[in-house]
């Protein structure tokens, strides 16, 4: 075989696919994204298959790597990660299948698939594509935390809350940044400061790495609510239920009187314990909205 001439197409692929329960996606949509060519990818359940919980795992993410020397010990690592995942009782996760992609055309059949996104007053649009659309704020993003030609619901919901928030010279805290969707969106959107906090060290690398391809200043740290000082108008928290109960009273500190804060990545049955945690600490709801089985709140103190 000749030298590469570089180029998608004379690579040899591998696909892993992870079948996953709607709170495991985000989760190990993180880990796949790790070692994913353009982020990863999210198969969505069927919808009118029998209806709800025909599915028990619903969801499929899928990430694709080269087949080189690295790739085997890469899948490994998404291995341990996976189960160490699973240690933690985030939902459940199916086994990891891995196969050979045959079609030399995925790549850009894939590409292509990736739709723009228009939530709110945001257009979300992979990195590979120049679309724009009148009167929006572009953020560039690999689909490291997309839907397939969706956005995570969550993230959503955040981006919606933020469209009808005042952020012009605002101080701005966003507590599990991820990609950095939310913080990046909220300096585009006019904030005059933008904190952006994971615990997540690849967290930090990326959300840094998208902000500075979007020409959006952040100041991106490692660690969570306690760890930041001073107070913010806004305060933003797409997490998971047990972990916004363990956080209230930090969030809470963070948020200067009759400020916002966004938490969002509650599903149903955790928002009870979610509402009294806030509840305790201070933070009364303005506004809560539901899409499927996530609930998103704006609270106040
Ligand atoms: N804000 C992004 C990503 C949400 S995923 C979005 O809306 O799409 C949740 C993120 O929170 C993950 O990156 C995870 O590493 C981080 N996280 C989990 N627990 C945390 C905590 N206690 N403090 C800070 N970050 C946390």
């Amino acid at each position: 075989m000749g030298a590469s001439t570089g180029g998608d197409r004379n690579l040899r692929w591998l696909e892993i696919a992870v079948p996953a329960h709607a709170e495991a996606v985000e989760a190990v949509s993180e880990i796949l994204s790790r070692i994913g060519h353009n982020g990863i990818a999210v198969d969505m359940p069927s919808v009118g298959a029998g209806g709800r919980g025909a599915e028990p795992l619903g969801y499929t993410v899928k990430a694709y790597l080269v087949e080189d020397a690295d790739a085997f010990a890469k899948v490994s690592d998404v291995r341990d990660a996976l189960g160490h995942l699973q240690a933690f009782g985030l939902g459940p996760i199916g086994e990891l299948a891995l196969r050979r992609v045959e079609d030399e055309d995925w790549l850009e059949a894939w590409k292509a698939s990736l739709e723009p996104i228009r939530v709110g007053s945001f257009l979300v649009r992979p990195t590979w594509s120049d679309a724009s659309a009148e009167g929006a704020i572009v953020i560039a993003l690999d689909p490291g935390m997309a839907f397939g030609t969706g956005l995570h619901p969550t993230t959503q919901q955040c981006l919606e809350a933020l469209s009808t928030l005042r952020l012009d010279g605002r101080r701005v805290l966003d507590v599990g940044t991820g990609s950095g969707i939310l913080a990046i969106a909220a300096a585009k959107q006019g904030a005059s400061e933008v904190v952006a906090v994971d615990v997540d060290p690849i967290a930090v690398g990326a959300a840094a790495q998208n902000a500075e391809r979007n020409g959006a200043r952040l100041d991106v740290r490692r660690g969570s609510a306690d760890d930041v000082a001073g107070e913010f108008d806004v305060v933003l928290a797409n997490l998971v239920g047990p972990v916004l109960v363990a956080i209230a009273p930090s969030l809470r500190a963070r948020l200067r009187r009759s400020g916002s804060l966004v938490a969002a990545g509650i599903v149903r049955d955790a928002e009870p314990d979610v509402l009294v945690a806030f509840a305790r600490s201070g933070l009364g709801v303005v506004d809560r909205q539901q899409r499927d089985d996530w609930i998103r709140l704006i609270l106040t103190a």
